[in-house]
């Protein structure tokens, strides 16, 4: 049921809950408008006569529950209106919890706390915006856990953070992100270090713990835990890891009866672990579309978002000024260990990092850590714990004059200058 908006584009009347799927072309931008009646997409009311742009490569779903017509105008891939969006169970997970949470507040309880989980490409962020755009529509303010190193919803890739919700995602640019808490992981995968992975989440449960603990509506609000595609071997152990880190009450399987039954068979019984399907809206997205993501997330860190451009700036920091760390030593077989010394040591590790040509496009995580602070040799207490307060690039390096050149969101002088190295690479086309 489309047809013809005249200039405005192509018009689509959507029946009750149905929705409209369409994906942005490769170097387009699309605008839509609803035009009557009701539509939200994942989760986030649309407003009538208002455009909305999406940039290249976005795949987006207008859901509605009652009827609405909306246009679309520039180039997508597709477009096309699905009767079969799983929606209607995803509102009935958000009733589930809800009821939970009235059942805190009565009973002074703490609010649900729940981990989605399933491979790669199956919806988790998008399940996690639905359910938490949800929640902050009737008053709640539950917390997004991003646990997602490779494709944070948060911060940029290489992170793991905690971000409280307090009004629904815009529908072009997702959650507002005010004071998000962000450790540095350093990597796109939890594999690189699974030791540090599962640190940094027993870390984030116990901030979130500890704010609850303060915070009533945040304890009832509960978490929504966004986590990594990665479900096999020490990925699997690192989802079990989380459940009992944040006391997890459930579990959201999404597509995958392997893994909703191992969860079943290993989490204690209290845990309610629930198989959901996969919306048939979602799109595999390629190595280089995931690699593309990653960089525009970074890319938006510095420049902003199209509506709010942000002017990064270029200064020199002397090598002398900042101490530059990796987490993290390389492996080495166990019988060269020093004695006494595990793996799980290596893993953890501080290792100074001499600053060189290597370090150009680099991502660094600037740590909040006292300037002052000690850093032993080989001790990462201290600076695993401490939160990142922003993120610089390398663009060169001058070793005869011993300064980088590094791109940053503010200017000039950096705001702490213990420094922390990801394998990130990010090379400034601006
Ligand atoms: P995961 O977190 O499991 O990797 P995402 O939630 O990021 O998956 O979804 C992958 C892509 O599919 C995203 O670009 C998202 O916008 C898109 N998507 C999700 N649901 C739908 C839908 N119903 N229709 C169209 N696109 C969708």
């Amino acid at each position: 049921s489309s047809g013809s908006a005249g200039t405005s584009g192509t018009r689509f009347d959507l029946d009750k809950e149905t929705e409209l799927r369409f994906e942005v072309e490769a170097g387009e931008r699309v605008q839509l408008e609803l035009l009557s009646g009701l539509g939200e997409v994942f989760g986030s009311e649309l407003n009538r006569n208002k455009k909305y742009t999406f940039g290249p490569g976005s795949k987006i779903a207008v859901f509605t529950w009652h009827g609405c017509s909306v246009a679309l105008s520039g180039k997508t891939e597709v477009a096309y209106i699905s009767k079969d969006a799983p929606m209607l169970l995803y509102l009935n997970t958000h009733a589930a919890l809800e009821q939970m949470r009235r059942q805190a507040e009565k009973e002074n309880d703490r609010g649900p706390r729940v981990m989605v989980v399933g491979p790669t490409d199956v919806g988790k962020s998008t399940v996690c915006r639905v359910l938490l755009n949800y929640a902050v529509r009737l008053g709640r303010r539950p917390t997004l856990v991003e646990l997602d190193v490779g494709q944070s919803s948060v911060s940029v890739p290489g992170t793991m953070s905690a971000l409280c919700i307090e009004r629904p995602a815009d529908v072009e640019e997702g959650f507002s992100v005010q004071a998000p808490l962000v450790f540095h992981f350093g990597s796109t995968t939890p594999g690189t270090n699974i030791k540090l992975y599962n640190k940094l989440t027993s870390s984030l449960a116990e901030v979130f713990s500890q704010r609850c603990e303060v915070n009533r509506r945040a304890s009832v609000g509960g978490c929504i835990i966004n986590t990594c595609g990665w479900v096999k071997g020490s990925g699997y152990q690192a989802l079990v890891h989380c459940a009992s880190a944040f006391q997890v009450d459930v579990v959201l399987v999404l597509d995958q009866e392997r893994l909703y039954n191992e969860l079943k068979r290993d989490l204690p019984h209290f845990v309610r672990v629930v198989l959901l399907p996969k919306s048939g809206g979602v799109v595999e997205r390629s190595k280089d579309c995931r690699r593309e993501s990653r960089d525009e997330k970074i890319r938006e860190y510095f420049y902003g978002f199209r509506g709010t451009s942000f002017y990064p700036h270029a200064f020199d920091v002397r090598f002398s000024d900042v101490r530059i760390y990796k987490i993290g030593a390389p492996s080495i077989p166990d019988s060269c260990l020093p004695l006494g010394m595990s793996q799980d040591d290596t893993q953890l590790k501080l290792v100074p990092v001499s600053p060189g040509r290597d370090l150009t496009h680099h991502v660094l995580s600037v740590s909040s850590l006292d300037d002052d602070a000690e850093v032993g040799a080989g001790q990462s207490r201290g600076i695993l714990e401490s939160p990142v307060c922003g993120f610089i690039v390398v663009t060169a390096v001058d070793t005869q004059a011993q300064v980088m050149t590094v791109l940053s969101p503010a200017p000039r002088p950096l705001p702490r200058h213990t420094l922390l190295i990801m394998d990130i690479r990010f090379i400034d086309l601006k």
